[in-house]
């Protein structure tokens, strides 16, 4: 049976590629929930400088958010408990301890100095830059030496002399030959088990039979192999799982999208008011489609289709538009109710500039339909429907000198007119009003209702007009054009 996992580092805001590779891990075990199929949520917390409470909050926060449930982790528990590497050191050290018993790990006692100088000198000479097995065969003299002269060791692990082929599921087989993977570090001179170590340990302790992550991690892959030969001879691991890497997602200028960068961060799209399942659907285009001419659909959709060996291991590039699309559509697909709940946020501080009790749920109610079918994300439906409740229509400059032109004035005053005498009670007779204003004055529609917007709603783009118009009511669209005119 299927068990995956998703192990982030609480360190910062979690990013785009970081949500990619747990949706992917997460619709893999979701596919495979028939045959008891897992999804382990780990925290890999070991990097105390670092790592922050903060962030671990945050990452269970979005994770919920997102939608994600784990059947084994943080808050749920499971056999495989604790599920904080930061509370597992023990085992980690009684591990390290075995692997040096057994002669896979030894001490090195290199300073970083030694190693930067030989580094450099074979990268002059065009030598192998990795670790050149300086400390491999110590004897116990030079051991006592080294330690006599106050020298801490770090422990290093021995890789085999061997060339280490693999299949990926998403790269297909992959070859790495000794001299491109050295020996590497375990465990610090203070006793801090690294990543190298506590990752495949974790991995192997909790029965991990498919390792699915970013492609940035592919090059310590080999090294993890070789570290789960060792554990497996040791009786620490049962199995080495399969290795899937996901493809790099990349931004701007086709650079890799890096963790640090503003566009990066799921917090930017939650605030814009991207829906989860419609950054979902969007992330999981990231590599994966589920077919030819569907890019819409929903997670229930998705996982049914899931399979991570049809993945597409070219990178793949985060396109804002295409995702504001598509999360349009999810928006388009809500129930109204759902959707009037889910603006919730943006209708009141800090988004909102209106004071809590001029909010109207009469009108809330009845703009949300038409505001509905315009956003492409939720933030946007403040500035859509402040008009409703602000006492004055917060006047957008550009918005004002593009609409306001020689004979609005005129046109104001004829639609004035007409909009008092018309019908209050449907949109087309407001709608048969601004057109008859526009005849009088040799205008289209279009160029009619563009002053009666700006007056009325102050911004030359919005919501349909006379609904807007209607719902806003009889007196204050009056009131509204006459300051306009005043
Ligand atoms: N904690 C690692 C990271 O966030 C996990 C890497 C892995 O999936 O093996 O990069």
């Amino acid at each position: 049976t299927v068990r995956v996992r998703f192990c982030p580092s609480p360190t910062g805001n979690p990013h785009v590629g970081l949500v990619r590779t747990a949706l992917f891990n997460w619709a893999f075990a979701r596919h495979n929930e028939g045959s008891g199929a897992k999804f382990v949520f780990r925290i890999e917390d070991t990097d105390a400088a670092r790592d922050s409470e903060e962030s671990y909050g945050q990452l269970l926060d979005s994770m919920r958010w997102l939608g994600f449930d784990w059947d084994e982790g943080p808050e749920v528990g499971g056999p495989h408990e604790p599920y904080r590497q930061s509370q597992r050191m023990d085992i980690y050290r009684d591990v390290a301890a075995k692997l040096l018993e057994a002669g896979h790990a030894y001490h090195c006692y290199c300073s970083t100095e030694e190693l930067d100088a030989r580094r450099e000198a074979a990268r002059a000479a065009g030598k192998p830059s990795g670790y050149d097995g300086h400390c491999r065969e110590l004897t116990a003299e030079q051991k006592a030496a080294y330690e006599a002269e106050g020298r801490t060791p770090i422990v290093r692990f021995r890789m085999p002399d061997e060339t280490i082929t693999f299949t990926d599921v998403v790269r297909g087989e992959l070859t790495f030959t000794p001299e491109n993977v050295p020996d590497y570090g375990i465990v610090r001179a203070n006793g801090a088990p690294l990543y190298t170590l506590v990752n495949p340990v974790d991995d192997a302790l909790m029965e991990i039979t498919h390792v699915l992550r970013g492609e940035d991690l592919l090059s310590s892959t080999p090294r993890q192999i070789a570290l789960y030969k060792a554990l497996t001879e040791l009786g620490i691991a049962k199995q080495i799982p399969a290795f899937g890497h996901l493809p790099y997602v990349m931004g701007e200028g086709n650079k890799k999208l890096s963790k640090r960068d503003p566009q990066a961060s799921l917090n930017l799209y939650r605030e814009r008011g991207f829906l989860p399942e419609g950054l979902l659907n969007y992330l999981s285009l990231l590599g994966w489609s589920l077919s030819a001419d569907q890019d819409i659909f929903t997670m229930d959709e998705m996982v049914a289709a899931f399979d991570v060996t049809d993945v597409n291991p070219n990178p793949a590039r985060f396109d804002l538009k295409k995702a504001e699309a598509i999360n349009a559509d999810h928006i388009r697909l809500l129930d109204v109710k759902d959707f009037a709940e889910r603006c919730a946020p943006w209708l009141k501080a800090p988004f909102a500039p209106w004071a809590p009790e001029d909010f109207d749920q009469a009108a809330w109610d009845a703009i949300a339909p038409h505001a509905q079918t315009r956003l492409k994300v939720l933030s946007e439906i403040t500035d859509n429907v402040d008009f409703l409740f602000l006492a004055e229509p917060a006047i957008d400059e550009a918005s004002w000198t593009k609409a306001m032109k020689e004979g609005s004035d005129a046109l104001l005053r004829t639609a004035r007119e007409k909009l008092d005498a018309a019908d209050w009670s449907s949109p087309d007779s407001l709608k048969e009003a601004v057109l008859a204003a526009g005849e009088a004055h040799g205008l289209k529609l279009g160029k009619a209702q563009a002053p009666v917007r700006v007056a009325v709603t102050g911004r030359t783009i919005g919501l349909p007009l006379f609904e807007s118009l209607e719902i806003l009511g009889k007196e204050k669209t009056l009131a509204r054009i006459d300051a306009a005119l005043a």
